[in-house]
């Protein structure tokens, strides 16, 4: 009887890993995913059977490590979380009588977070700028009222060639809620090789410098930045009044 895994291994740097996805990894005799997640986690593949799938859509990835996990023990990975515009959704769906576990591991959000300092500490959402699956016009609602709400936006998938208007777009309907100075931060291959941190401010951000290795943190009312870090403030100064 084989298992399915579909398993997060983090942001890229093979000890950003949770021990279980680590230990899942070695225990699998077949692993699936797409040919540059795999390149991150080679060193731990010795001579695994491989089905890097460079060129196949998601939906067939999906449908082959199914197939795959009827007899063996596959992990299909997807890197940060695989439950946050991974692959751990469309599995599911998929699914038949294979047995399935999804296994979590750092998101992107929270690995940018650590290096630019604290900017998720109070309400955060995570909005995804891609119109591959969401109509363009679903996006800008969201992002307006995430911004009318004072969540802190974590923009993933910020930038590509074929919607490279997007990422201003969204900038400019932020900052009709939020002052100019708000501090954001741009992180590119957090916590994995080519790590580039930038932290700028909403009237101030560069867009050409964004691409699709990079996720984007917009601090809320509140974000300010101390000592070269993103500080989002939980609110604890104000307990002591009560
Ligand atoms: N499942 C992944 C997200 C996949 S969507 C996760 O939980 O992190 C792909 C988008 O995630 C990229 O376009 C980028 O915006 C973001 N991303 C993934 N890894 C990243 C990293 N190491 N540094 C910065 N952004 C990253």
């Amino acid at each position: 009887m084989g298992k399915l895994y579909v398993v997060g291994i983090g942001p890229g740097g093979v000890e950003h890993m949770t021990v279980k996805a680590h230990r899942v990894i070695a225990e699998s005799e077949i692993i699936v995913g797409y040919t540059k997640y795999i390149e991150f986690i080679k060193p731990l593949l010795g001579d695994k059977e491989i089905y890097s799938t460079g060129m196949m859509g998601e939906v067939e990835r999906c449908e082959a490590a199914l197939r795959l996990s009827k007899d063996k023990i596959v992990c299909i990975i997807s890197t940060g979380d695989a439950g946050i515009y991974g692959m751990a959704g469309l599995i599911l769906e998929l699914k038949k009588d294979e047995e399935v576990e999804v296994v979590p591991g750092v998101t992107a959000s929270s690995a940018a977070g650590s290096l630019l300092g604290a900017p998720l500490m109070h309400d955060n959402c995570n909005i995804s700028l891609s119109d591959l699956m969401t109509p363009y016009d679903l996006i800008k609602k969201r992002v307006e009222l995430a911004a009318q709400g004072d969540f802190v936006i974590s923009l993933y998938n910020p930038r590509s060639k074929g919607r490279s208007n997007y990422l201003r777009e969204c900038v400019d309907i932020i900052r009709m809620y939020r002052a100019g100075s708000t501090p954001v931060g741009i992180v590119k291959n957090a916590l994995r090789e080519g790590e580039e941190i930038n932290l700028v401010t909403l009237n101030s951000l560069n867009e050409n410098i964004v691409d699709m290795f990079s996720i984007v943190i917009i601090g809320n009312s509140k974000t300010f930045i101390k000592d070269g870090k993103m500080i989002t403030p939980r609110g604890y100064e104000n307990k002591t009044t009560y």
